[in-house]
């Protein structure tokens, strides 16, 4: 479980579910993710207790480039490639 804070409102996310999600049918709520895949991710849903606002998260590392091995940011829990000097999604400095 994350402790979160609205991006929007600074409300406390709280989290919602966790569920498979076919990323090839949700383009809706998936089309600006940077790297969309066919298939399944298991995604973490939460809300904003505040305003209401969804966010996203992937529960398992996206297994979209598998000649890079995959670092797991200890600042956001997210996956990504190992020859980043800091972390993409949060700009966390190694
Ligand atoms: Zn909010
Ligand atoms: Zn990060």
């Amino acid at each position: 479980m994350r402790d979160l804070r609205c991006l929007r409102c600074q409300g406390r996310m709280g989290h919602v579910f966790t569920e498979h999600i076919q990323l090839g049918k949700t383009s809706m709520i998936f089309g600006d993710w940077p790297n969309l895949l066919a298939g399944a991710l298991l995604t973490e849903v939460y809300c904003c207790k505040n305003c209401g606002r969804l966010e996203f998260f992937a529960a398992e590392p996206v297994d979209d480039s598998p000649e890079l091995p995959q670092v797991i940011c200890p600042v956001c829990g997210r996956s990504h490639d190992f020859d980043f000097p800091s972390c993409p999604f949060c700009k966390h400095n190694y």
